[in-house]
């Protein structure tokens, strides 16, 4: 049974009157209806029809910046929702918006209607990133937004972009870093994708912006998800969806995209894990010395099943490599699902 499932309400740029260098919804928007409560009621029926198997259901408001619309449009919206969960027929109530959309009156009007989950695009804790994306808020938005989030009680996540304009390892960093000081219950990491029709595109044609290498957005996402998965933040995504991008009709431009970008940045880390465990181990130099290094040494590798594939790595490039670079070992990959979620073993046999 699935436990959880979220049914997607888009709302294309409605209530944003910003103008990101990486976004194309105001393009989208000026091609696309409106949606209307009506249609919000529509979408949770549709979705219903399909999640009675499902534990809990939350409806999640995304798209624009939705705590930028009149509020008495935010009501029309949640006023829909909020039946819906009085009914029992939904549990949880999500949305996302910008930073500095947030204050007291949008929030109690968040809480009369019942929302129980906020979150914000910050993208960067850098302000150079985020001028140079014309993001249109700064760094200190984002603080005290996250701090009025949480005074009222709402669980609050955080939406980080890698390979902005002005962006480096290092502020990619200190964004996961300052992320997990603020603790949100969940964060999600997007490596930027060059869209047609937006700022971005032009700036990448003119060589004004060069979009990442796909290895340097693994690497970048790599160090970001190890700081928010150390301090116990659920990384609920990594990279979009191909129906994110190609459902809104947008074409990609530039090498970052990959459908399985959380299977390369896993997979990375699985390898990362797992290198020093047969480099170091003073058991495998003690066998390897019984057996004589002309001889094969048998090794098991081993994680839980979430992280098998993770370990074996995207299309087996894990497993190739470890049989490449290793070749006195003979390996098997196996799993033991008394080991936590990116945590592996390995033993001699
Ligand atoms: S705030 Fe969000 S919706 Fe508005 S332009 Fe920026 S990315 Fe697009």
């Amino acid at each position: 049974m699935k436990k959880h499932a979220i049914i997607p309400i888009f709302i294309p740029h409605k209530g944003c009157p910003n103008d990101c260098v990486f976004c194309n919804q105001r393009k989208i928007t000026a091609r696309t209806e409106d949606v209307t409560p009506r249609d919000a009621r529509n979408i949770i029926d549709t979705w219903l029809t399909t999640l009675d198997q499902c534990e809990t259901v939350e409806a999640a408001f995304y798209g624009g910046s939705f705590t930028g619309l009149e509020i008495d449009e935010q009501s029309a919206y949640l006023a829909v929702t909020y039946e819906y969960k009085q009914k029992g027929l939904i549990d949880k109530i999500h949305l996302s918006t910008r930073p500095d959309y947030i204050d007291r009156d949008i929030l109690d009007n968040l809480k009369k209607y019942s929302v129980d989950t906020i979150e914000l695009g910050v993208q960067s804790f850098d302000d150079k990133v985020l001028q140079l994306s014309n993001r249109g808020h700064s760094s200190e938005d984002v603080y005290r937004a996250a701090d009025l989030i949480k005074e009222y009680g709402f669980e609050f996540g955080i939406q980080l972009m890698i390979g902005l304009p002005g962006d480096s390892l290092e502020s990619c960093i200190m964004s996961a870093r300052k992320t997990a000081e603020l603790n949100p219950a969940l964060a999600r990491l997007y490596p930027t994708i060059v869209l047609d029709d937006t700022r971005l595109y032009e700036m990448y044609e003119s060589g004004e912006y060069q979009a990442l290498s796909r290895e340097e957005a693994v690497l970048r996402t790599k160090e970001m998800y190890k700081i928010l998965d150390d301090a116990g933040i659920f990384i609920m995504r990594v990279g979009l969806k191909s129906t994110d991008i190609i459902g809104e009709g947008g074409a990609i431009n530039g090498g970052t995209y990959h459908p399985a970008f959380r299977q390369l940045v896993e997979g990375e880390i699985a390898k990362e894990r797992i290198e020093p465990l047969l480099a170091k181990s003073p058991e495998l130099a003690d066998h390897a010395a019984k057996a004589g290094l002309s001889k094969q040494s048998r090794v098991t590798v081993s994680s839980n099943s979430r992280w098998y594939s993770n370990m074996i790595g995207h299309k087996a490039c894990n497993r190739r490599y470890f049989e490449e670079a290793y070749p006195e070992l003979s390996f098997k990959w196996t799993v033991d699902d008394n080991l936590g979620d990116g945590c592996f073993a390995v033993t001699y046999r």
